[in-house]
């Protein structure tokens, strides 16, 4: 198996991990109540997608 010839240095991991988001890649904000939601999918909290109510949410 192919091993890493020298070790990364503090500097090349940092920077690898500048990338890394604490954040769901893909998760927006509702633009009709403003909740967190994920990208291409109906709202959780109120239904809405490409500004329709698509879903019924009690
Ligand atoms: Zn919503």
């Amino acid at each position: 198996m192919a091993v890493p010839k020298r070790k990364t240095s503090k500097a090349s991991k940092r920077k690898r991990r500048t990338h890394f988001k604490l954040e769901v890649p893909g998760m927006n904000n509702c633009p009709e109540c403003g909740e967190l939601k994920l990208s291409h999918r109906v709202c959780s909290s109120c239904g809405y997608y490409d500004g329709k109510q698509v879903v019924e949410v009690k």
